[in-house]
């Protein structure tokens, strides 16, 4: 076995009993929240050795997900780009329109298993907010989300739908009134609650065992992928290319990849209106390690290691840390990141609407302004799949504000 099949398997054994990505993960919380997330562990580990639990989940995946999402070849985008074949892997055709409900199902399961019958979900764009509120709806549990006051009034049809699925959203009227200060106040609310409640995270960010835990409910994504490629194009993908918020959807569709090294992976996160600090949201990019919501990982922050304020026209990569693992995965280079600027997220959005008929995400967009920068110096014969993490319904009076044409 070669260095680099060694270093691979290492990879997808990762995290061990401590919750360490190398020298990034970990547990940093209050010791008032030591033994829930002891029981979460544990939980979760009998779960996934419980094969009746996985087929219950994977059931839902597929009657109710509506899996597996498909994977598309983009011909007219391919032909108008020219250059590497582009797919996409479809998750925007997933209920309530992205990925996040894997994670919101496989957790809401757990919470039911663990005896609990409340769950919590912080949100900033609201994504994250309906997919636990859809969860919450459908297997019988109460759910609050809480939600900054400024996000609220950004994100009313989002608000609204929380609401009509039978939650109950509490607004947050602190710091900048967005999502790190939900998390902040869900993680409180969470030190108070934690024997009948279960704080839902939605991305591979927090204290051991939420990244590994949420990478493993995403990963049907990339299992799927893989399946798909060897399928219909019999051979596995020379490129998968994925958006970054805290970095959910590329460690659901990377992971499966992790020890096929000829794939290339990566990971694109919001560049924002310039690299000014405060500008973006790419601590890949720009930021340095620190401690942010419970785990060490890329985190962006002043000289003082004060958590920066972030920008980006997409809600769901508008958060200044990322999932431990993805800091793991630069630092030993078996993922590349890289960031996609406002205005060229627009661009792509509006290139696979009148290429393709297909209207993406904000967030999913900078993946495939990506795809499309890279794809024309590529040849014809190269494959690039772009996780389509999300369907754009959410963000058309954004764009049409953002470009002006109202
Ligand atoms: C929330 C969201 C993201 C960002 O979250 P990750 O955890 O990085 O995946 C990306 N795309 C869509 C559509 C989202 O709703």
């Amino acid at each position: 076995m070669n260095d680099s099949q060694d270093q691979a398997e290492s990879l997808a054994n990762l995290p061990g009993d401590s919750g360490h990505f190398g020298s990034f993960g970990g547990s940093f919380v209050p010791e008032t929240l030591h033994a829930t997330l002891a029981q979460l562990t544990e939980a979760y580990a009998t779960a996934r050795a419980d094969t009746s639990f996985m087929q219950e989940f994977q059931q839902h995946l597929t009657d109710y997900v509506a899996r597996p999402t498909p994977l598309y070849f983009a011909k007219r985008l391919t032909d108008h780009v020219g250059g590497a074949k582009i797919y996409l892997k479809r998750e925007d055709t997933a209920h309530t329109g992205a990925h996040k409900i894997n994670n919101a199902i496989g957790q809401a399961m757990l919470t039911r298993r663990m005896g609990k019958k409340r769950i919590i979900a912080e949100t900033g764009a609201g994504q994250h907010g309906v997919a636990s509120a859809t969860a919450a709806a459908k297997f019988g549990l109460t759910c609050d989300v809480f939600m900054g006051t400024e996000d609220m009034r950004r994100q009313q049809p989002n608000v609204r739908r929380m609401q009509l699925l039978g939650a109950t959203v509490v607004p947050v009227n602190s710091g900048s009134c967005t999502l790190k200060d939900a998390t902040n106040a869900a993680m409180r609310d969470w030190m108070g609650s934690s024997e009948s409640t279960h704080y839902i995270i939605g991305s591979v960010v927090g204290p051991h065992p939420f990244p590994m835990m949420v990478r493993d409910f995403q990963s049907v994504i990339g299992i799927e992928c893989r399946a798909q490629c060897l399928d219909t194009i019999g051979r596995l993908p020379d490129h998968i290319i994925a958006c970054v918020g805290g970095g959910s959807n590329a460690a659901g569709i990377f992971y499966p990849f992790i020890d096929d090294t000829s794939v290339k992976l990566t990971g694109v996160e919001a560049g924002g209106r310039s690299e000014k600090l405060g500008d973006h949201a790419a601590p890949l990019t720009f930021g340095s390690p620190g401690v942010l919501h419970g785990s060490k990982s890329f985190v962006l922050q002043d000289s003082d290691g004060q958590t920066s304020p972030v920008h980006s026209i997409s809600a769901g990569l508008d958060y200044p840390g990322v999932g431990p693992e993805h800091s793991h995965w630069f630092d030993v280079g078996r993922a590349d990141y890289t960031s996609c600027s406002d205005s060229d997220a627009l661009v792509a959005l509006d290139s696979l609407c009148k290429t393709e008929g297909i209207i993406p995400a904000l967030e999913s967009s900078h993946a495939l302004a990506h795809a499309i920068k890279i794809a024309k110096d590529m040849p014809s014969d190269q494959i690039i799949v772009v996780n389509l993490s999300g369907r754009g319904d959410k963000d058309l009076e954004e764009y049409f504000r953002l470009t002006k044409q109202d």
